[in-house]
């Protein structure tokens, strides 16, 4: 373990929020995530040094890997198709550009962009989803994280979705993704959300804690301030969480509570419901589900509109050298 400055104004003096578990992968010990008194950046401290986080990434159970290792249907997802489809309007429909996606995974945003004409690379420290994005979509991915990438490379759009808040130093990240982009490059970034109403609600049992996986927890004000400091211009912020970030929190909220109301039970262990991550559930449990997603449609959409999401997407575009 190590103990850390703020990675955004290096000071140190900061409060403590919450003192997690490893809640969505019960591994052992506990987390102090604590809010910087300077700048409002919201980390994990102390913590796992670099050498020493692989162990909290259990191939078998993280559920990021555990996707990749039963993906049977090779095409993107709504999600992806969508991002993708919104970056190419953004460059300019059937213009093409290059993009490196940092955290690829097993490859499918990437497979997204090629549809749209574009030149792709991809960089992840997960070997299984490396080896899966070079053999089965043929894509030039490669192990390791954007350090790794030469700097006689250069692109159009550099893309961290759900990647940022699991780096040791973000800052350093970003200001490598701004020598790797060429002028006028684009990055686009998705976290999830310190400000959200889901976090206020669900505060300690909030899953997108993550510890201790998630080293940072950026609001849109923190992450503005640190783009802004690594040399990018804001040029759009928007919280589009799905309602299955919110409903995820709340069925696991709800398990939890049922637990403890009867602790003699057989019932699996508490706190491993991540989204995902379930065998396949009764009648009633997918009515539960249904009837879930539904009540919390609308919060969700307000929540977006508020920019108060449990995550948010930022453009942001590299600053041109003043002359
Ligand atoms: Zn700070």
């Amino acid at each position: 373990m190590e103990t850390i400055p703020c990675n955004l104004c290096h000071h140190e003096s900061a409060r403590l929020v919450y003192e997690v578990e490893d809640t969505n992968y019960g591994q052992p010990g506990v987390f102090s995530i604590v809010e910087c008194s300077h700048c409002g950046l919201v980390y994990l401290n102390p913590r796992p040094k670099a050498s020493e986080i692989g162990a909290f990434y259990l191939a078998d159970q993280y559920h990021p890997f555990r996707a990749i290792q039963q993906t049977h249907n090779i095409r993107p997802n709504k999600m992806q198709r969508q991002r993708a489809a919104k970056i190419a309007a953004m460059f300019g429909h059937g213009t093409g550009g290059t993009v490196l996606d940092v955290g690829c995974g097993n490859g499918l945003f990437l497979l997204a962009m090629q549809a749209h004409g574009w030149q792709v690379q991809g960089v992840e420290p997960n070997e299984t989803a490396v080896a899966f994005a070079n053999e089965r979509l043929n894509l030039p991915v490669t192990v390791g994280d954007i350090f790794q990438i030469s700097l006689l490379e250069s692109f159009d759009l550099i893309t961290f979705w759900d990647v940022l808040e699991h780096t040791h130093s973000p800052k350093d990240v970003l200001l490598q993704a701004n020598l790797l982009l060429k002028p006028d490059g684009v990055l686009a970034i998705n976290v999830p959300n310190w400000a959200s109403w889901e976090r206020k609600l669900f505060k300690e049992q909030w899953i997108a804690l993550d510890a201790p996986r998630h080293l940072y927890h950026f609001s849109p004000e923190t992450l503005t301030t640190m783009l802004n400091g690594c040399g990018f211009d804001l040029a759009e912020l928007r919280c589009a969480a799905p309602v299955m970030n919110p409903a995820s929190n709340l069925l696991r909220f709800l398990g939890n509570a049922r637990r403890r109301a009867r602790p003699t039970g057989n019932g699996p262990l508490p706190g491993r419901a991540a989204p995902g991550g379930s065998e396949s559930p009764s009648a009633v449990k997918r009515w539960l589900i249904r009837a879930t997603y539904l009540a919390l449609t609308w919060p969700n959409f307000m929540a977006n509109v508020m920019r108060r999401g449990g995550s948010f997407t930022v453009f942001a575009r590299k600053r041109k050298a003043e002359v």
